[in-house]
């Protein structure tokens, strides 16, 4: 018997059922949840294998619609390790620019992912940041890709034709368009590195919101289905939340970053918070909060990305010519689950859904992810929310040498991920090798 025909059964933990935390035995077959059953119930399910989790919380696996584990100094296998430890079960990997347009280059990444990952993943075609990326989309689309991505302010910056014509095969292939919406005209030159709010300030909220503001109405009239990256102002959930309202096929996501910094951080962590859109104001984070509660945003994703720090490099570079970007993958859900969840501002509810349910929705995989149901492939992690842990970048799986976070202390901890039944991560280790993660094509699930 292989260790995936196997029967598991995992007793004694708390488990989200979609409305609440009940004491459940989970029963897993194949990799998949083959049933949830009351604890004086647990013996009517004998299984080969037999765990206790002893009153620790079971949350469906966590799924990323944005990271860069196959760009900057990350590769697949350390940033997918990343994932597991980190509670995340299933990313969707953005390419470098140019790097994921054509059916070639697509096919060769699948491949290289699964000799690579740990946890299951999906790409996202792109990065297009001229005309000719578009040229094979509706292709990649029937490919499996998750969505596509724009990059406004490439160099040189996205046309006002370029976005249009992709907005136009959005709305004919149905393949959703993620933008990094920044329209790189309202930037402002920077007289004073020495300012610590030079670097916001070289990209104030109106180049995000300007950005926003024209890809919605351009949406709204084409009826594309667009999601707006790391959304990081009150104003850009204002719009987002008056698209929504008005019919427009818009959804969004932010960043732990922008939720738990705001632009005063810049003064104490410099570059190791610099990231675009830059960090905003303190209300600004207090608007990202509200908006993720209330489902103006749709989705948490931690935006990984490490070209900013290498292994051989202690400290980053400074901000003016450090490149952007924040590695998330090993803390963004603890980060929330401590900042939000444990502190009152997010409910366990929406936390599921925006770290898991409405990604796998986005997505297009949720009819094997996404919620811990009979019939779901078994993805999850377990967090002992009185486990108090210390964040350090010793002995974390990224290829980076630090994080803003080091030294952060938060209170609950993830002690195992799961992925299709088996133990991905045991609070300390790796338990798979790299290959075991799958490609999910986002047309697997017919939506
Ligand atoms: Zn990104």
């Amino acid at each position: 018997m292989t260790q995936e025909k196997m029967r598991t059964r995992i007793d004694g933990g708390l488990v989200w059922t979609g409305k609440a935390m009940q004491p459940l035995s989970l029963v897993i077959e194949n990799g998949k949840i083959a049933a949830l059953v009351p604890p004086d119930q647990a013996q009517t399910h004998p299984a080969e294998q037999v765990a206790n989790f002893f009153g620790q919380w079971i949350l469906p696996g966590g799924i990323d619609l944005h990271v860069h584990i196959s760009d900057g100094s990350e590769t697949f296998f350390p940033g997918s390790c990343c994932a597991a430890a980190g509670g995340i079960t299933t990313v969707m990997d953005m390419a470098p620019f140019h790097a994921c347009v054509t059916p070639e280059q697509f096919k060769a990444k699948v491949a290289l992912a699964e000799k690579e990952c740990v946890v299951d993943f999906g790409l996202i075609a792109g990065i297009v940041v001229a005309q000719e990326d578009l040229n094979h989309l509706a292709e990649l689309d029937k490919m499996g890709a998750a969505f596509f991505k724009i990059f406004m302010p490439a160099d040189p910056p996205i046309t006002t034709q370029i976005l249009w014509s992709a907005i136009q095969i959005a709305a004919r292939t149905g393949l959703r368009l993620a933008l990094h919406a920044e329209e790189t005209a309202c930037f402002q030159n920077v007289s004073d590195w020495g300012d610590p709010l030079a670097f916001p300030h070289s990209r104030p909220p109106v180049a995000e919101t300007s950005a926003i503001a024209q890809a919605l109405e351009m949406a709204h009239a084409a009826g594309a289905p667009i999601h707006i990256c790391h959304v990081s102002s009150a104003r850009s959930c204002e719009l987002i939340a008056w698209g929504k309202a008005h019919g427009t096929d818009v959804t969004a996501e932010t960043a732990a970053h922008y939720l738990i910094f705001n632009e005063k951080d810049f003064a104490r962590y410099g570059a190791r918070v610099k990231t675009t859109p830059p960090l905003r104001g303190e209300q600004d984070s207090g608007s990202l909060w509200a908006a993720l509660a209330d489902g103006t945003l749709d989705a948490l994703a931690c935006d990984h990305y490490t070209e900013c720090f290498s292994a051989a490099l202690k400290e980053p570079l400074a901000i003016e010519s450090a490149p952007a970007g924040i590695a998330g993958l090993e803390t963004s859900l603890p980060l929330i689950f401590a900042e939000g969840v444990s502190k009152g501002k997010l409910s366990l509810e929406r936390f599921v859904d925006v770290t898991s349910k409405q990604p796998a929705h986005l997505a297009r995989i949720s009819d094997q992810k996404g919620s811990l149901e009979p019939g779901k492939e078994a993805d999850f992690f377990v967090i002992d929310p009185g486990e108090e842990w210390k964040v350090q970048s010793q002995g974390a799986f990224s290829r980076i040498s630090t994080t803003p976070y080091e030294n952060w202390t938060l209170n609950s901890r993830i002690t195992q991920t799961w992925l299709r039944g088996q133990q991905v991560w045991d609070g300390k280790n790796i338990l798979k090798t790299a290959g075991y993660g799958r490609w999910i094509s986002s047309r697997s699930s017919g939506q």
